[in-house]
């Protein structure tokens, strides 16, 4: 007998449509509910390391995933000069194993599609544009009410509902999210046959520049800035001013900015970050993924991580028989230093950046390559 029988799942992202999926796969009535009328609409790319590409293994989305993706074993390096010339390629460590790519690049609607498909098809029951507005716990359970005046009782709630989580300020958790001090430019567009990797170019006018291929036909571009307040920029201004700041960069970038055309697809954000102190849990109710810990996407690892957080959670609740003390110690144990130690370090990277200080890079991300590489 599993720790728990329903459980109610707060957003549909990678940490809550992961752990609806494993719940249910082992027999847990699931209720997954995300406030967006359709989560798969819109959105820019993601870069997933090896080791978030175990999880969304381990889900049982592993061909779909890569028939959607665009694999890479390299990234490279370009200087900010009028060739964008390659100065060195540096090899990505395999750390979902060796029968995993390094990396992919994939259309975050995609992957969203792709999870919540897999959700409806393991008996999760996804509910739209709706949200909780009121959640009491007593020793036996959640009584929870939703926005659309329906209620419901449950064993335990994941508030998997990112950065900015309800559910942890629906807690009265008090937990300041600080901005790094970097913004980023991104676009989605069409892939040139020239880009078949992640490409970094440091220096120049902006932090850095890049891309990632998210398929055979797309990719998406970013350019890292001092984080500034963009907001007074309309579309045909943001698409402008990120078609400016390119102008350093040259390489297949030269063909990406002639295919920065539509503003729709050009948007602006500042990194953010926080970590949780453990415990994440309050009695029945727990916070994983982005809502306990965020990371500037410097490594990009915020998402396994929030894949990660997920996989050993459900593990535990389908392992245990008692929903207790020793499994949030257990849960704790694994993954609160682990996420602590890659959030750590992807401020640090950026802090470097910040700082035009050329810290040990290499050795930073050996360590993390080393810590990703064991299964959380
Ligand atoms: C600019 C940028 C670039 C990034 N690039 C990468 C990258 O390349 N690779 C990588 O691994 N990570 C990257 N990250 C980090 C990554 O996006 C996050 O770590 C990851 O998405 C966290 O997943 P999550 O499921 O915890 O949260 P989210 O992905 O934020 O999902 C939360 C879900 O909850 C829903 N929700 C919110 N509030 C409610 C509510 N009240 N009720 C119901 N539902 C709700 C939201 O609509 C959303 O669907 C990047 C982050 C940023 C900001």
């Amino acid at each position: 007998m599993p720790a728990v029988n329903n459980v109610l799942v707060v957003g549909a992202g990678l940490a809550g449509a992961a752990t609806a999926i494993h719940l249910a796969k082992a027999g847990i009535a699931v209720d997954l509910l995300e406030i967006k009328p359709d989560i798969a609409a819109i959105g820019s790319g993601i870069t997933l390391q090896g080791n978030a590409l175990r999880e969304l293994r381990s889900l049982g989305v592993w061909d779909q995933v890569q028939a959607a993706g665009y694999a890479f074993d390299v990234t490279g390096i370009r200087a900010p000069d009028p060739h964008g010339t390659v100065v060195a390629e540096i090899p990505d460590a395999r750390t979902g194993g060796p029968d995993l790519p390094a990396a992919m690049g994939m259309p975050r609607p995609e992957l969203a599609r792709i999870l919540c498909e897999r959700a409806t098809e393991v008996g999760v029951k996804l509910r739209y544009g709706t949200t909780h507005t009121g959640l009491a716990q007593d020793e036996g359970g959640v009584d929870v009410s939703f926005a659309d005046h329906s209620t419901g009782r449950y064993d335990l709630v994941v508030g998997a509902d990112g950065v900015r989580s309800w559910t942890r300020r629906a807690l009265g958790v008090n937990l300041e999210t600080r901005s790094v001090g970097m913004g980023i430019w991104r676009a989605f567009g069409p892939r040139p046959a020239s880009v078949t990797r992640t490409d970094l170019y440091y220096g120049g006018p902006s932090y850095i520049a890049g891309y990632c291929p998210t398929g055979e036909d797309t990719l998406y571009a970013y350019i890292v800035e001092d984080a500034q307040d963009r907001s007074a920029l309309s579309p045909d201004e943001q698409l402008a001013t990120m078609k400016q700041l390119s102008q350093a960069y040259h390489g297949p970038w030269d063909e990406i900015r002639e295919t920065l055309t539509d503003p729709s697809r050009v948007n602006y954000t500042w990194f953010e970050t926080h970590v949780l102190d453990e415990p994440w849990n309050r009695g029945r109710v727990v916070l994983i993924g982005d809502a306990a810990h965020t990371c500037p996407p410097t490594i990009a690892q915020g998402g396994a991580m929030a894949l990660e957080d997920a996989v050993v959670l459900a593990e535990l609740l389908v392992e245990r028989d008692v929903l207790d003390q020793d499994l949030w110690d257990a849960f704790h144990a694994r993954r609160y230093q682990r996420a602590r130690t890659v959030v750590d370090a992807s401020n640090q990277l950026a802090q470097w950046q910040l700082d035009h200080v050329q810290g040990d890079i290499p050795s930073l991300m050996r360590s993390v390559a080393i810590l990703t590489s064991q299964p959380a």
